[in-house]
């Protein structure tokens, strides 16, 4: 009988597994605990709208009463440092301990930081509410912002760069951003939206290394002899999980914490869900990190249902679902493009910018791709959840 439940990480899966638990009746005691010490927010407007006016509200998930009324107790400033399995006890770096019947791990991710040398000096990163201060702080008008890497982050702070009055060239390793996810034909629309909005592109070369002048200029050398100068330097390389305070648990990690379908780790009682967990996919057989909002907040859920005994959702029917926003349009993508072999547009508004392509693996429909189509592309969802109970190979 579970009496008691410690979650590691408030936002979107530990927040939501907190929420799913308290809707499904479950009266025992609620312990949410986070190392930051803002109230729980979400991360997706801080690149976004946050970035442009970090003192918008809107960001936080619940009001400070709310988690007093649903009866959760939120820690917050407390960094948990180690999990004991066998007691399910987590240690924080104060030496304060808290013990559970069940433990759901939900650390989320950071930003993998651009290596640092001699003389690279400050590389913004961007994960959490004080990294946006900090970046917003540092961009104006007129600032020139030179962003390494093109992928969800980069596009998006590239645009609301760009709002803001700042110059921006984004640096991309591969032939064009967003190339090896969504592939040319459809990477180069999105491409386009950046040339038009004036951001320079830099393709198919990494930055090397970074030196800043003693006014504060930076250069940025790339592995083609390019060179960039810029006054502020951005770096969205992808995120590495939040798992090592559990290197000394007895818990299975390998690129975050391994779990089955359900968020159970190796370890009874002890779950993860979220960016910082791997679960399996029973189709594949592979344990697969998500990194996305929609699959956090579903993993939160069903941990959350696991430890009630309802059950009500299943991971082996979720339909991955991600979306981003830049330049005024809505990017969303349900499914896949794994695999893909062909790729289709079925609706193209060239005026408005706005498209649907599908992607199909020998024929068969695995992923669709919208840009400012939301209905268009929504619709796909329940086609696609039945390939996905339903698998045709
Ligand atoms: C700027 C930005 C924009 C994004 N935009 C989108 C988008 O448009 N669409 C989309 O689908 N996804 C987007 N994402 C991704 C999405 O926000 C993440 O997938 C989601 O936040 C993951 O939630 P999580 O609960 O797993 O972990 P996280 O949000 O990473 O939160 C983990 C929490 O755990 C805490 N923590 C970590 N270690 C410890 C410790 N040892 N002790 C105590 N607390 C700890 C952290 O402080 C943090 O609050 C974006 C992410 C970022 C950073």
């Amino acid at each position: 009988m579970t009496n008691s439940v410690l979650i590691v990480g408030a936002s979107v899966a530990g927040v939501g597994a907190a929420n799913e638990l308290r809707r499904g009746g479950f009266r025992g005691e609620i312990t949410l605990m986070d190392g930051q010490p803002h109230l729980p927010y979400d991360r997706p407007p801080l690149s976004k709208a946050g970035l442009v006016d970090p003192a918008s509200s809107g960001f936080h998930f619940h009001d400070a009463g709310y988690y007093a009324r649903s009866d959760i107790s939120l820690l917050l400033g407390v960094r948990v440092q180690s999990l004991d399995t066998a007691s399910r006890t987590v240690k924080l770096e104060s030496g304060k301990e808290f013990a559970a019947d069940a433990v759901i791990i939900a650390t989320g991710a950071r930003a993998r930081p651009f290596p640092q040398e001699a003389g690279a000096g400050k590389v913004h990163l961007l994960r959490d509410f004080d990294d946006a201060l900090a970046l917003r702080s540092d961009l104006s008008h007129g600032k020139r912002l030179a962003i390494i890497g093109g992928g969800f982050i980069g596009a998006e702070v590239a645009s609301s760069a760009v709002d803001l009055g700042a110059s921006v060239v984004l640096i991309e390793a591969a032939g064009q951003p967003f190339e090896r996810l969504l592939g040319n034909n459809v990477a180069g629309r999105l491409a386009a939206l950046h040339s038009e909005r004036g951001i320079e592109l830099k393709c198919g070369s990494a930055v090397d290394r970074i030196a800043t002048a003693e006014n504060g200029e930076r250069t940025l050398f790339l592995a083609n002899g390019e060179v960039v100068t810029a006054d502020v330097v951005l770096a969205g390389l992808g995120s590495l999980p939040n798992a090592e305070w559990l290197n000394q648990s007895a818990l299975a990690l390998k690129n975050g914490v391994i779990c089955d379908e359900h968020g159970n780790t190796n370890v009874h009682g002890v779950y993860a869900a979220g960016d910082v967990a791997a679960w399996l996919d029973v189709r594949t057989g592979v344990h697969e990190r998500h990194e996305h909002w929609t699959a956090a907040r579903e993993q939160g859920r069903i941990v959350a249902q696991r430890i009630l005994g309802t059950h009500d959702s299943a991971w082996s029917e979720f339909v991955p679902y991600f979306w981003s926003d830049f330049h005024g349009k809505r990017v969303q993508m349900l499914g896949t493009s794994r695999g893909a072999t062909a790729v289709e547009y079925v609706f193209d508004d060239n005026v408005k910018k706005a498209f649907v392509a599908e992607y199909r693996k020998d024929g068969i429909l695995v992923g669709v791709v919208g840009c400012n189509a939301g209905a268009r592309t929504m619709r796909y969802a329940g086609q696609l959840a039945e390939a996905v109970v339903r698998p045709s190979a």
